[in-house]
């Protein structure tokens, strides 16, 4: 089984990504996850360019790593001075990584009009620098930019700088498809074209600004190349680079091919997931393999196939990724869906069995309302566990006010609610910063006395989405409410024409599935 070289450049061109930002701590933290999932290179950054970069790899100098090799990054020298007397250089050798790239032009038109050179001093410039580094006895690849745009402009000049790379000793050649413009066809031909002339490793480093970047990774390695660069999840400037997490995928489970250590292909998900959180990135449901979507079913026919035989929806084992199969409750989905969510809520129900009908039809019913289970799973559970009895009230409601009231310079809200709870009367206000905070204060002051564990919880996010426009005025609003404590993060849902109603829903809702888990009334 061939084995290819996975080179992580998330550190680099990721952070290069609009709106991701990594302080020296998320770099050391995302690198020591890289190799902790066996990636081979990881790129640190660019030493000669900034000093963040440079503290990276010095922090870096003390804490090794266990699988994979770092990797600094860096450009040719300058134009008409020795590769020892170039600052970025220098740079490099103070990194003290291991492994270098060097990246360098290949295309006519950037030694012409960026470099401002010759096309022979240039070829001087890869020669030397690599040659430079070579003989330090560091391990230096050449990053050939814009190759497949140099190559269709100029094929002889552009050859002529791979080969220059190869002399002066570098291990890889990597092609670079810096524009990202390039179709997958041509990826192909031309490194079948090249590949008889490079001796050593042939890299494929593709940006994603055709949406190809992963199909062109994927048709460089069954083309013959050796290594693959990419990011996890595809950050990178403009639309991204190749994402490597699809790329390991594919690469391992459809083309055989050997590039992480086969145990730990199941952390996928887990990483993909971990560098989001450290970049901030919100990742995207429909992301393949690994995203919240990739298998949810939602059509009724789809979930009754699933359930007889996965593969029928499904081009591979969920778990395989680290990923699961989850069965999306809404109308589509039908009495299957409805039976998966209460078999996994260990609540007994069968087809036959009225209540299923029930619920079905209840679910139906909120759903036309403007209610979507797909994305509160805990108002769900508590609608199943209320339709079937399994529930006990924790408190009634005797009513609530709301007071918001404007002055000059400052807008103030308060809630006063009264509630029976264990057979007391509980009356209590409290001040908010807008009135569903007001409100949310209320009732955990009037409970907390009965329930201690729910200072433990807390709303941490809070969407209202307006449902049917052409209404007019009477537009019913949608209120979804996520709270979290120490090990969960739950959602809930409200819907009413009013919004101060709707948040109420989600909010009782939210507090009751807390009670619920911390089985309180169990005692
Ligand atoms: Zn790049």
């Amino acid at each position: 089984m061939k084995a290819i070289k996975l080179y992580d450049t998330t550190l680099r061109d990721g952070a290069q990504g609009e709106g991701i930002s990594y302080s020296v701590m998320d770099k050391i933290r995302i690198a020591q996850e890289l190799d902790r999932l066996g990636v081979h290179y990881i790129e640190g950054g660019w030493p000669g360019s900034n000093p963040k970069d440079m503290e990276f790899y010095l922090k870096m100098a003390k804490k090794p790593l266990k699988l994979s090799q770092l990797v600094a990054f860096g450009s040719t020298r300058r134009p008409q001075i020795k590769a020892l007397e170039d600052s970025n250089v220098k740079g490099l050798l103070k990194s003290a990584a291991k492994v270098i790239t060097i990246f360098g032009k290949t295309w006519d038109l950037h030694v012409k009009d960026v470099l401002k050179t010759t096309l022979d001093e240039n070829l001087a410039m890869i020669k030397d620098t690599l040659g430079f580094l070579n003989a330090k006895g560091l391990t230096v690849f050449y990053d050939a930019e814009h190759f497949f745009d140099a190559y269709r402009a100029n094929k002889e000049y552009s050859l002529k700088c791979l080969l220059a790379a190869q002399e002066a000793g570098a291990k890889a050649i990597v092609l670079c498809d810096t524009n990202g413009g390039t179709i997958t066809s041509e990826i192909s031909k031309v490194i079948r074209e090249i590949h008889p002339s490079i001796k050593v490793w042939l890299g494929i480093h593709c940006h994603n600004d055709s949406g190809l970047a992963v199909a062109n990774s994927i048709a460089a390695v069954e083309a013959g190349a050796d290594m693959v660069q990419g990011t996890i999840n595809g950050y990178g400037e403009r639309c991204g680079n190749a994402d490597l997490i699809p790329i390991i995928a594919n690469l391992q489970l459809k083309l055989g091919l050997n590039c992480i250590p086969s145990n730990k292909l199941k952390e996928l998900t887990h990483v993909s997931r971990f560098i989001s959180e450290i970049s901030n990135m919100r990742i995207k449901n429909d992301q393949p393999y690994v995203g919240e979507s990739a298998f949810a079913h939602k059509g009724g026919v789809h979930i009754n196939a699933v359930m007889k035989n996965p593969k029928t929806y499904e081009h591979i084992d969920p778990a395989l990724v680290g990923n699961h199969r989850r069965i999306l409750v809404s109308e589509l989905g039908g009495k299957t869906g409805i039976l998966l969510r209460a078999k996994a809520l260990e609540l007994d129900l069968s087809k036959e069995d009225p209540q299923t009908k029930r619920i079905l039809k209840l679910v139906q019913a909120l759903e036309n309302n403007g209610y979507h289970f797909e994305a509160a799973e805990a108002s769900f559970e508590l609608l199943m566990k209320k339709a079937l009895k399994k529930y006990k009230k924790f408190f009634e409601l005797e009513g609530f006010r709301v007071v918001v009231e404007k002055q000059p310079k400052k807008m103030t809200s308060e809630a006063i609610i009264k509630i029976r709870v264990k057979g007391a009367k509980e009356h209590t206000a409290a001040e908010g910063d807008g009135p569903v905070n007001a409100l949310d204060n209320a009732l955990r002051k009037a409970l907390k006395d009965f329930y201690p564990t729910l200072s433990k919880m807390r709303l941490s996010d809070f969407k209202v989405r307006v449902l049917d426009e052409k209404a007019g005025t009477a537009a019913r609003v949608r209120v979804l409410i996520q709270s979290e404590d120490e090990t969960d993060t739950w959602s809930t849902i409200g819907v009413s024409e009013n919004i101060i109603e709707a948040s109420w829903q989600a909010l009782v809702d939210s507090v009751e599935y807390k009670l619920l888990k911390d089985k309180v009334n169990d005692e």
